[in-house]
């Protein structure tokens, strides 16, 4: 929708410049492991089908890490289903949106689970070791480090933003990733 072509071969930069952390972290996980559980792909699936990533390309994107780890036919058998059903070509045939910030916060992640948003669930110091996967450098997010430790998880969004991208987030705060995403693009597209 912003003019950007979005294959399995391009997510990776896309994610290195433009995505919001709670996402870079599911990418991280995905190249480091070869796996995500249900909860990291779900969110994962829908945020990159709404930046424009078509079904075919997500199936080849998915197969390309987990076949890494399983056969084909395990793959075909657990995990194109999902895929498929996340672009509503299964099930209830429900094309799903993205989830929006509020959705992601809800979510609790478990041992090996990476989804939800990192300004929340994350305790201090796995917060700054992703942080300085971003290349921060630690002594400039102390902001970042207060609003996410005293509950303003969308504000410490939006400061991420702000450090990474050069420029103040173009709204009050950060109410959904693929807003972010867009907002990024916009700057760099210029
Ligand atoms: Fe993702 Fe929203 Fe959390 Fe930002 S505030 S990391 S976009 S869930």
């Amino acid at each position: 929708k912003n003019g950007d072509v979005v294959t399995e071969r391009n997510v990776h930069t896309l994610c290195d410049e433009s995505f919001p952390l709670c996402m870079k972290i599911l990418q991280f996980h995905l190249q480091r492991d070869n796996h995500l559980r249900n909860g990291g792909r779900f969110q994962y699936t829908l945020f990159l089908k709404a930046i424009g990533l078509p079904l075919s390309n997500s199936m080849f994107f998915w197969k390309m890490h987990f076949r890494k780890r399983v056969s084909e036919e395990v793959f075909v058998r657990r995990y194109s289903y999902h895929i498929r059903h996340a672009y509503g070509l299964e099930g209830k045939m429900a094309d799903y949106p993205p989830q929006n910030c509020a959705e992601i916060l809800k979510g609790t992640p478990g041992p090996l689970e990476y989804h939800g948003c990192p300004f929340k669930v994350l305790d201090q110091d796995r917060l700054i070791d992703v942080l300085k996967r971003s290349g921060l450098k630690i002594e400039a997010c102390q902001d970042i480090l207060n609003l996410s430790a005293n509950g303003s998880p969308q504000n410490a969004c939006a400061r991420y933003f702000e450090m990474t991208q050069g420029e103040t987030y173009p709204h009050p705060t950060v109410v959904h990733p693929n807003d972010y995403y867009d907002a990024s693009r916009n700057i760099k597209r210029r």
